[in-house]
């Protein structure tokens, strides 16, 4: 163990602070492009390439009045131009994207993976971080960090009443797939004898039967919110479907008994919701995905301890289980297909 004297210990504090600082400034402003990428996307509106606008009266926001959080705070959340309100929101998600980065940062990088499962906690702390870069987990971070951006894009989203563009779903499910090869969770130890052989070919494996549990849970999500509304509107249908692409996107980055523990947690948590929302009304007016984005963050974060649970989800489950999960969306989704004369003649009262 080195003995360090009171300065270098002074030292890395300040260091690590500055990290830590950076790190959220960094996070921020990526949050700004999530408000950004959030009201412009569904609108059919251009990403780049155009200045900010006030949502009101469609101004330019100059440069020093668009620093993530500290302009909304400056300007007392109104608009220089017209003195309308901003809603709190921007800032609410920059200072949510910038702390999601920190605490990232730290339970998975910082740590040297000591969150992850399977994997062996490389070297830990900033000194060992800038000195020996662990390559493939700074690539394991920014792949979850992604996860959990595009999330809480989706559950904004559905905030909004509006449908995920299949734009947006098509450049994740791609991301996702192009990590596959860094994301070095094995998720099972008895591979077919035509897989055993390719690290890749695994690798694919398991983002496709990620993928196969997400959308499964997905359907199985949705035939649940089915039975209890009888004739949503397409448009409501549609917005809904937000919670499926979300469980797609983590089964696809996280693997099927990660995305399965994702599942049961977030209809445990909108079951807590429906059941505090006598008492707080609000709670109802959450979206679906928003509990898929929360319980994935607690997912990353609780990973490694969850693989000491006996029976929990993880490397060692049996295929069987991910068999079953499979066949019970499929029951789910046939028996939604299949026409209903007192629902769909309620469908046709509403929609009059
Ligand atoms: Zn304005």
């Amino acid at each position: 163990v080195p003995d360090f004297t009171w300065w270098e210990v002074a030292n890395m504090w300040a260091l690590s602070a500055f990290a830590a600082v950076w790190v959220f400034a960094l996070g921020a402003n990526l949050g700004s492009f999530l408000n950004v990428v959030v009201y412009r996307l569904p609108r059919g509106m251009p990403l780049a390439l155009s200045v900010s606008r006030c949502p009101k009266c469609a101004n330019p926001i100059a440069v020093r009045d668009n620093i993530p959080i500290i302009s909304w705070l400056r300007l007392r959340g109104r608009c220089r131009a017209c003195g309308q309100g901003i809603s709190p929101r921007y800032p609410l998600v920059e200072a949510a994207v910038g702390g999601l980065l920190v605490l990232l940062f730290y339970v998975e990088l910082h740590s040297g993976g000591a969150n992850l499962p399977t994997r062996t906690p490389t070297g830990s702390g900033l000194v060992w971080l800038l000195t020996l870069p662990a390559w493939d987990l700074i690539a394991l971070t920014c792949i979850h960090f992604a996860l959990l951006y595009v999330l809480l894009g989706i559950a904004l989203m559905q905030a909004d009443r509006r449908a995920v563009p299949w734009k947006l779903t098509i450049f994740a499910a791609c991301v996702g797939v192009a990590g596959a090869p860094v994301m070095v969770v094995p998720l099972t130890t008895h591979w077919p004898a035509i897989l055993a052989d390719s690290t890749l070919l695994q690798d694919f494996a398991t983002c496709v039967m990620g993928l196969a549990a997400g959308v499964a849970w997905g359907v199985l999500h949705l035939g649940l919110r089915r039975a209890s509304n009888l004739a949503p509107s397409s448009r409501r249908v549609q917005v809904r479907r937000a919670v499926l692409v979300a469980l797609a996107l983590v089964g696809m980055y996280l693997g099927w008994q990660a995305v399965t523990v994702v599942a049961v947690a977030a209809a445990g948590l909108r079951g807590i919701a429906v059941m505090l929302s006598p008492i707080w009304p609000p709670v109802v007016r959450v979206p679906s995905s928003a509990y898929v984005a929360v319980a994935t963050l607690a997912q990353l974060v609780s990973w490694r301890w969850q693989t000491t649970i006996p029976y929990w989800p993880g490397p060692s489950s049996p295929l069987l289980l991910l068999a079953v999960i499979v066949a019970a969306a499929t029951v789910v989704l046939a028996l939604r297909s299949r026409p209903v004369a007192g629902d769909s003649s309620i469908a046709a009262l509403s929609r009059r």
